[in-house]
């Protein structure tokens, strides 16, 4: 499924089968999430996708050749040699590469992606179930470990990523506050069935002050609200890509030492850290599936809110008929 130009649906077509170059591998796709900068890009929020391109970056596939199984996230490539490379910040290389961006992602039923930035996936996920521990998981995982020692974690949003980072927050120790869109009861009950013990409204105050917010809607008036809600030297971390505007806000929701700040993309030992941890917590991940043609009507599920958790495309129902 190509995406020709943002702001047009995705196309199905047919490509050549892509050939894996030094250091690549050819990847026949399982499995592939769906991902909320999957739309941002399709949507043209971002500024310099490849064109035409193939978005998804939380690929599960076989190696072809030696039916090994890899996870393909978004960080597809780094220089290894800029200053934040060299600084253990290959998240925010100059020259980095992103799968599902600048390069052909899994929304297809091959994908090459470089062999170094692969992730060998626990054994007990199956493919599909494996999938949104590539972004969601991933990067909200990243995003948990600016909340420091938080112990009373707020998310906003309760989509794919805050679905996982809620299970790991609850194994840690931590007690978890949900934020979903205004009279989503559904959400609601869905975040306290994974261990938050509030859920309300994003525009409702918690009942405790928070020691750390998470937000994951790509909304910035949430900002200044989580802002409110978190107490003295509270951390707000914004984990998405995109975010509208930020409306102006009172210094003093900023003031006693409070943090905001963004989390960009993720580095190899973040993958590593949280797939060794993700068995253990056990993070179980709720789908939805879709079949590769569907792939648009997934997008626009996630951007309605429809998505209890993560939605996935099934390459392998694609597999058995082709
Ligand atoms: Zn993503
Ligand atoms: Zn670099």
């Amino acid at each position: 499924m190509v995406l020709e130009s943002p702001g047009q649906p995705l196309k199905p077509a047919e490509l050549p089968e892509p050939v894996a170059g030094r250091r690549e591998l050819l990847v026949r796709v399982a499995a592939c999430g769906v991902c909320r900068t999957d739309l941002h890009v399709a949507d043209g929020e971002l500024p310099r996708p490849k064109l035409p391109l193939v978005l998804g970056h939380q690929i599960v596939g076989e190696v072809v050749g030696d039916g090994r199984r890899v996870g393909i996230p978004w960080l597809g490539w780094t220089d290894g040699e800029c200053r934040y490379c060299r600084a253990g910040l290959e998240n925010l290389c100059d020259r980095a590469q992103f799968t599902g961006y600048d390069r052909d992602g899994g929304y297809a039923e091959y994908a090459v992606a470089d062999e170094r930035y692969c992730f060998a996936l626990p054994a007990g996920y199956s493919d599909l179930d494996a999938a949104p521990l590539l972004c969601a998981g991933l990067i909200g995982y990243r995003a948990l470990s600016f909340t420091g020692d938080a112990e009373r974690l707020g998310l906003y949003g309760f989509g794919a990523s805050a679905h996982i980072v809620a299970q790991v927050a609850r194994h840690q120790g931590r007690h978890v506050f949900a934020f979903t869109r205004d009279g989503d009861d559904d959400g609601q009950r869905f975040a306290r069935s994974l261990g938050a013990e509030w859920a309300g409204g994003s525009s409702e105050a918690p009942p405790d002050e928070l020691d750390a917010a998470i937000i994951f809607a790509p909304v910035g008036e949430l900002v200044p609200a989580a802002l409110g809600a978190v107490g003295k030297a509270g951390t707000v971390v914004c984990a998405g890509i995109h975010m509208s505007d930020i409306p102006s806000f009172p210094y003093e929701l900023l003031w006693e030492e409070r943090v905001l700040r963004s989390v960009a993309n993720l580095t190899r030992r973040d993958g590593d850290e949280f797939l060794a941890l993700a068995p253990q917590v056990p993070v179980h991940t709720k789908i939805e599936t879709f079949p590769l043609e569907e792939a648009n009507n997934a997008l626009e599920r996630l951007r309605s809110g429809g998505i209890r958790g993560a939605a996935v495309l099934d390459l392998r129902v694609t597999d058995e008929e082709g």
